[in-house]
């Protein structure tokens, strides 16, 4: 299986912007931001396509992506922020290994990732 994009960044074969890193966790600003600061919050593992595939299989992971999303948001927005998960291709997922969005500083209302 060829390593997703969000893998090759771990493994820095490509650049990225990285914000906070763990042995679990990448995050790193999104390429093209959809609001003043956009983030992307990423599980090391490839394991999972999509939240719904982590909910079922690693909880506990799940949680901690938001936990992280929390501390991401308390550093760079102002601890407020949007939590976005693209599940399925004609929800606009082009990235198949679990990402969170996490959307701040200054959203517009009403806005959507
Ligand atoms: P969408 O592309 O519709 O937002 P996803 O929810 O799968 O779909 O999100 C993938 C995100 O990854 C996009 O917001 C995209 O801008 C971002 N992205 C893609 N490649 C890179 C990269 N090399 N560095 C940072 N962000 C990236």
């Amino acid at each position: 299986m060829t390593a997703s994009i969000f893998s090759r960044i771990v493994a820095r074969e490509l650049p990225a912007d990285i914000v906070l890193e763990n042995d679990r966790f990448i995050a790193f600003r999104d390429i093209a931001p959809k609001a003043p600061v956009h983030i992307l919050v990423v599980p090391k593992t490839e394991e999972y396509a999509n939240v719904t595939e982590l909910a079922t299989g690693d909880a506990d992971l799940l949680a901690e992506l938001v936990t992280t999303a929390q501390a991401v948001a308390d550093e760079h927005m102002d601890g407020q922020y949007r939590l976005v998960f693209n599940t399925g291709e004609r929800a606009g997922q082009t990235v198949f290994h679990v990402h969170a969005h996490v959307l701040g500083g200054g959203l517009e209302e009403g806005s959507l990732a």
